[in-house]
């Protein structure tokens, strides 16, 4: 052997040591890492943030409940109703109907250049420069790119939009929550959207969005109905443009930002050329019907024809994929291939097993994938399912190595995972113990497998987080399962106490005061006497403005420079000296609190400024239960109040006409008028409101005095003039009515963006009584629509959540700084967000007349007993065991350090 060949050969050995040494060590390095991950309880969800954990909106969560469709464009909002047909059937059967279609689009104009530039749409501004653009185009072309390996049902990542001027990304995962904006343009009838092979794109833009598409001219259709040898984009894009692409970009991480070079200029071919490529198409079946065709009546016949398919595209409908137990189709498919695969049946003991362990890592994977918010193959490969069924490994470190080689060996993912991480992915690393579980059989009945694993995911201190995918997974998990097979009584009962343990952690975790709310530090007076304890802002009030001097640090403490007026014990308000703990006042719960207004805001708001400075007394943190029964009593007492001072509480809703109906047909039917809870129904209100305005003057007093009493009640009984008769005309008309309505009276009625919003409030007000999630069962079949996660639109109708309500003297009471509930804490719920002020003050006028009477009645005085009667709602119902030392039913409120003090209303805090 020449010296030459022989050192070649021991260099290959030599590498191919190197590498083998290399693999295992790198093998053995994840291994073990991977090992350690395992070993924490933990879920690696923790501690990784993917992008669509920011949306707030969610419309196909990762329940098993059905998609809902809803055609909602901006004018209409939250009337519609959701159902599972195509909310734009009507539409597009025209469009399919009307061989008259105007092909305004062809311009035989498209340029083929692609300039350097394109627009970056991430910013809800440009989301709608660019919807108003797109209403001025008679055709568009449109591509999306979606992201589904690391999510279970897939998300829509970019969409690209090409006019003839310009090309826009939209970044969809920015503007997730905003895409609304571009539902008009998309059904509207007389904008042709040219996509190619659309069949996905429609039903992700539904899915993602509510997005209909109607009006839609798809090449690939074209290509079809032009019996075109190929018929997918790249081809057309070489063949009709010149242009190559590298279609394997389509399987990159679309979720990814910046887009990469590569990216961008993918994507935006995507969609460029199409305008190009429909003229060309067009004119190609419009030539084809002359050639062919032998009258000239036919000219349209091909090119009809390939709108009409295309637009049949538009009728079809997302679902969710729905099968008789989770992960049974998957697990029969599998099941069959590896038999026949085999042609092996002789052993049947051997195989029941195989196929049961199947069944049950395919069920499991379902539900992981669904808790985790990724896609199955994600979680665990086929592959990877065949072989531990096979081995049936006994030990974590068997079944780790298990699905390693296998998925090393078929790598079956996508190249963009394949360069950084590695199966099995820490979603199976953070849940190893499962599937040793399963193997050993402990988890023993498939039926059995979900709720155990769904309980130690997401139950009460559960392993891992819940998120708007995976929290209505618990309140549809169990009607699932038994629409299977009807399972025993004792699960069930356990299955529903435990889903609402874990509503009830999802409200706590959302609610609760994110840090401790009293700080616990210190005011001194000059002469080193303790004035009080407060929140580190209100030491930095004084300190900033020199009126103090630090003179501790840890817990800070002042001394105010200016002689204060009075000192709390000399006037017998020893409660401000105490210090404060961070625990529930009713039962010492330490764990999570929030606050607790103890007299209603909706006449707090109204108090004069000085009645209010004894806030941190009147406002004290209760866990969820104690909140729970608080409120409840709260809302009880106002009822009594209402009656009482015979200021009746805002009419508390509109009927709808159904429920109208059942109530009463006669208008006279002086019992539903006047009870309180029964409400007012929008067809007598309206009647009423609408002989008033016309023959007001001309009626019998009696009958005036009558139908008043009918508007009157809507506005809480407060006298009305002409303007709210008018307002009433639109209470509980769908927008389409008001227009209607509008146009009869020639007249643009210039309240209705205010009965529009009175409208919502009333939505938002109607559940009002039902504001816990403590009890999943009451929210399943509701129709939270748009709304997600379900709950939270009821929550945030509670009075208590204040948004806006105090900030008069916001500051002066302990941690401000600290967390307090507000809208935006509670993911998808836009609508709260408009509403809040509305509906957390409820009640209309009725907190403003009570608080008028009172002092025009009996003074402060009066609001001070007032006050102290809330305070003993309060008392006898959370029976507090915990109230600082020195509270007091009988508190004074008076309370003020004079001329420098931030109690002073023209001292008021600046930050605010
Ligand atoms: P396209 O419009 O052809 O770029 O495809 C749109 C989206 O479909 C891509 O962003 C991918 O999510 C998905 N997709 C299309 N083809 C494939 C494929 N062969 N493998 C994986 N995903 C694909
Ligand atoms: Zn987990
Ligand atoms: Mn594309």
């Amino acid at each position: 052997m020449e010296v030459r060949e022989k050192a070649k050969i021991v260099i290959t050995v030599a590498s191919l040591v190197a590498v083998t040494v290399l693999f295992v060590t790198e093998y053995r390095r994840r291994r073990h890492r991977r090992k350690k991950t395992s070993h924490l309880s933990s879920c690696y969800l923790h501690s990784e943030l993917k992008p669509q954990f920011g949306f707030k909106r969610v419309l196909a969560d990762n329940s098993y409940s059905e998609f809902k469709h809803l055609k909602l464009d901006d004018a209409s909002s939250s009337l519609e109703k959701a159902s599972n047909c195509h909310p734009y059937e009507a539409e597009i059967t025209v469009l399919l109907e009307n061989i008259q279609i105007e092909f305004g689009f062809l311009r035989g104009e498209c340029s083929l250049e692609m300039s350097d530039s394109y627009v970056w749409v991430e910013r809800e501004s440009q989301l709608k420069e660019l919807a108003e653009i797109l209403a001025k185009e008679k055709v568009f072309a449109v591509d999306t790119e979606q992201h589904s390996f690391r999510s279970f049902l897939g998300f829509t990542a970019l969409i690209q939009i090409s006019t003839h001027e310009e090309d826009f990304l939209v970044d969809t995962i920015a503007l997730h929550d905003a895409m609304n904006i571009l539902r008009p343009v998309f059904s509207d009838p007389n904008i042709c959207k040219v996509f190619h092979g659309a069949d996905n794109d429609v039903l992700w833009l539904q899915r993602d969005f509510h997005i209909y598409v109607v009006n839609m001219f798809d090449t690939a259709k074209a290509c079809e109905v032009l019996s075109k040898p190929q018929r997918s984009l790249a081809y057309l894009l070489e063949a009709v443009c010149g242009v190559a692409t590298n279609k394997s970009l389509q399987r990159e991480d679309w979720r990814q930002r910046p887009l990469s070079k590569e990216m961008v200029q993918y994507a935006r071919t995507d969609a460029h050329y199409l305008l190009y490529i429909a003229d060309t198409l067009t004119a190609e079946l419009i030539q084809l019907a002359t050639e062919d065709s032998s009258s000239p009546d036919d000219k349209f016949h091909f090119l009809l024809e390939a709108s009409r398919r295309s637009n049949m595209t538009c009728l079809q409908l997302y679902t969710k994929e729905t099968e008789d137990f989770p992960g049974s189709a998957v697990a029969s498919s599998i099941i069959y291939r590896h038999l026949n695969g085999h042609g092996d049946n002789s052993t049947i003991s051997v195989n029941s097993e195989f196929q049961e362990l199947v069944r049950k890592l395919c069920a499991w994977r379902d539900l992981m994938a669904r808790i985790h918010d990724e896609s199955t193959r994600y979680v665990l490969s086929d592959q990877a399912i065949v072989s531990l069924a096979c081995k049936q490994p006994t030990k974590t470190e068997e079944i780790y190595d298990t699905i390693a080689h296998t998925d090393l060996a078929s790598e079956s993912s996508p190249s963009f995972i394949r360069s950084s991480v590695q199966s099995p992915y820490p979603v199976i690393c953070s849940h190893l113990d499962d599937i040793y579980q399963m193997i050993l059989n402990k988890l023993a009945k498939l039926d059995e497998i979900l709720p155990v694993v769904l309980k130690n995911c997401l139950g009460t201190n559960g392993t891992c987080p819940i998120s708007v995918f995976n929290y209505s997974l618990l309140v549809n998990f169990k009607t699932k399962l038994s629409s299977r097979s009807a399972p025993k009584k004792n699960g069930h009962k356990n299955f529903k106490q435990f889903t609402r343990l874990a509503s009830r952690e999802l409200f706590v975790k959302k609610f609760s005061c994110k840090a401790p709310v009293y700080h616990n530090c210190r005011i001194y007076a000059n002469d080193g006497r303790l004035l009080c304890y407060c929140d580190k802002r209100k030491l930095e009030w004084y300190l900033n403005r020199g009126l103090a001097k630090l003179v501790e640090e840890n817990p800070p403490a002042i001394m105010l420079l200016f002689e204060p007026k009075g000192r709390p014990e000399d006037e017998g308000n020893d409660f401000y000296i105490q210090t404060k703990k961070n625990i529930c006042v009713g039962c010492g719960e330490g764990k999570h609190y929030l606050r607790y207004r103890i007299i209603p805001s909706c006449y707090r708001v109204h108090f004069p400024e000085h009645l209010k400075t004894h806030r941190s007394h009147d406002i004290v943190l209760l866990c969820v239960d104690c909140h729970e029964v608080a409120h409840a009593a709260a809302e009880r007492y106002k009822k009594q109040i209402a009656t009482e001072f015979g200021i009746p509480l805002f009419v508390r809703r509109v009927l709808d006409s159904k429920e109208a109906q059942g109530t009463s047909s006669s208008m006279e039917d002086e019992s539903m008028i006047n009870s309180e809870d029964a409400g007012v129904s929008p067809l007598h209100l309206r009647s009423a409101a609408m002989a008033l305005l016309r023959h007001g003057n001309r009626m019998p007093s009696s009958r005036r005095e009558e139908l008043l009493q009918i508007v009157k009640m809507y506005y809480g009984g407060r006298d009305i003039c002409d303007e709210d008769l008018e307002r009433a005309l639109l209470i509980g008309l769908s927008p389409h009515e008001r227009r209607k309505l509008e146009r009869k009276k020639g007249v643009s009625l210039k309240n209705s963006a205010e009965a529009t919003r009175m409208d919502k409030q009333e939505n938002g007000k109607k559940d009002n009584d039902s504001l816990y999630i403590h009890n999943p069962d009451a929210s399943l079949d509701e129709n939270n629509d748009e709304e997600a996660p379900a709950n939270c639109a009821k929550i945030m109708n509670v009075e208590r959540i204040t948004v806006t309500d105090d900030s008069g003297d916001g500051g002066t009471s302990e941690g401000d700084g600290a967390t307090e509930l507000n809208d935006t804490q509670c993911n998808g719920n836009m609508l709260h967000q408009q509403n809040s002020k509305l509906s957390l003050l409820g009640h209309g006028p009725h907190g403003k007349q009570i608080v008028e009477y009172l002092l025009r009645e009996y003074g402060e005085d009066g609001v001070r007993d007032f006050c102290q009667r809330w305070r003993k709602v309060f008392v006898d119902a959370v029976h507090p065991r915990h109230l600082p030392g020195g509270w007091n039913v009988s508190h004074s409120g008076r309370r003020d350090f004079g001329e420098f003090s931030v109690y002073n209303p023209t001292k008021r805090l600046s930050t605010e």
